[in-house]
């Protein structure tokens, strides 16, 4: 089967857009093994859409378009390729039924233009849209099919994954199955962490990854399979390896304020924190949780008034982190204070202090205290420390 690709939108033609919507399905359908061989980026205008949309179908017999399926005038592939196909639109009541359905339960009015929306090629297979308003939709004849999702990536992708493979699995035979896990780990440098799966990171099947932010590291394992089966066994043997590899680094599939969340829900334990930098990195970061709100009894922030080297910064870590434990009564209380001047290089000591009911944890180190890229450094190391303690880990 070979495909091709047309991405629709005048704003990437003017180059304000990056087209990622064609590289995402580039990458998709290789990794299903469908051939693209080539890809198009026409702006919003029917008589270019349409011509393009013709000249793919002269040469491969699946075609995905993605972009101008919004509800506004300049908005025309429905027309488009209605005309590639010399059928009339047609309207769909059940499509404005689910439209009307989406801003009721948004609670907002339905523009006339939303009409616009309930209109596909005659003939066309519709794909329902739960992300969005714009349906998406499927037309063939006899030269090829042509499949015309959302521009918005997030919902060009959502349908890609629900209805475009389970349409080339069931309806175009094709049987490859990619499945992809997403594995989250902290407190190692990403060379050291690079050189210890760097062999796994060389194989072709099952594909191992890395990305890193903020000192927070995401490993992704791709397998490529002729079942999901098989595929997830691939999976699972090659994190085995990686949790192996990496022990107590690696933090699963959640990220890491995630699992402190969980950690301190199942051990039913409330934190208060002290934060001596006004932007509040480690609060950033803590918010991310889901229902932190639930574990967090209080927060002070209190930016140092004084000078204070590495030793008094740590002290007055601990110092903060006591006084928070005892007026919010929690549980456990984190305090962060950096040291009041930075080194030639910028980086400035931050002391942390974990107060425990049997005791304290701390650690200081160096950060760049200048950017808000460097300040979440802090965040991340704040939660991990937290996180190993609640992991029962040593310190
Ligand atoms: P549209 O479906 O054309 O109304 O597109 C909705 C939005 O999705 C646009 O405003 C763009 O921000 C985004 N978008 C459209 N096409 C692409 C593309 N090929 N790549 C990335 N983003 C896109
Ligand atoms: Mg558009």
């Amino acid at each position: 089967m070979d495909a091709e690709i047309i991405a629709i939108g005048s704003e990437l033609l003017l180059g304000v857009t990056i087209d990622t919507n064609s590289a995402y399905l580039a990458r998709q359908l290789a990794a299903a093994g469908v051939n693209v061989y080539r890809k198009t980026v026409v702006g919003d205008n029917a008589k270019r859409i349409e011509q393009a949309v013709r000249e793919a179908l002269d040469r491969a017999n699946l075609v995905i378009c993605t972009g101008g399926l919004g509800p506004t005038l300049d908005d025309v592939t429905r027309e488009a390729v209605a005309a590639a196909f010399d059928r009339p639109l047609e309207f769909r009541p059940e499509l404005l039924d689910q439209i009307a359905a989406r801003f009721a339960a948004m609670n907002r009015p339905m523009s006339e233009s939303n009409r616009r929306q309930a209109y596909v090629p005659a003939g066309a297979r519709v794909i329902p849209n739960p992300r969005g308003t714009a349906p998406a939709f499927l037309v063939e004849d006899a030269r090829g099919t042509v499949i015309v999702l959302p521009g918005v990536p997030s919902e060009m992708r959502y349908l890609f994954e629900t209805a475009v493979i389970p349409y080339l699995r069931e309806e175009r035979g094709i049987t490859t199955v990619i499945l992809v896990r997403t594995l989250h780990a902290v407190g190692l440098g990403e060379s050291v962490i690079g050189e210890r799966i760097a062999d796994l990171m060389q194989q072709a099947n099952p594909t191992v990854g890395i990305s890193a932010k903020r000192a927070r590291y995401e490993l992704r394992i791709g397998a490529r399979a002729e079942s999901q089966a098989a595929a997830e066994a691939m999976i699972t043997q090659t994190e085995a390896i990686i949790r192996e590899r990496l022990g107590q680094y690696l933090l699963g599939d959640e990220e890491l304020p995630a699992v402190v969340a969980r950690l301190l829900r199942e051990r039913n334990l409330t934190l208060s924190l002290y934060e001596g930098i006004i932007q509040a990195p480690v609060l950033h970061a803590l918010l991310a949780a889901p229902d932190i709100e639930q574990r967090l009894r209080g927060v002070e922030i209190h930016p140092l008034d004084r000078p204070a080297d590495e030793q008094a910064a740590s002290d007055l870590a601990a110092a903060g982190a006591s006084t928070v434990a005892d007026h919010w009564q929690s549980d456990l209380a984190l305090g962060v204070q950096p040291a009041s001047i930075a080194n030639e290089q910028g980086f400035t000591a931050v002391g942390f202090a974990l107060v425990t009911p049997n005791g304290e944890r701390r650690l200081t180190r160096p950060f760049d205290l200048r950017s808000a890229e460097g300040r979440e450094f802090i965040g991340t190391a704040a939660l991990d420390l937290l996180r190993r303690y609640l992991a029962g880990e040593p310190e």
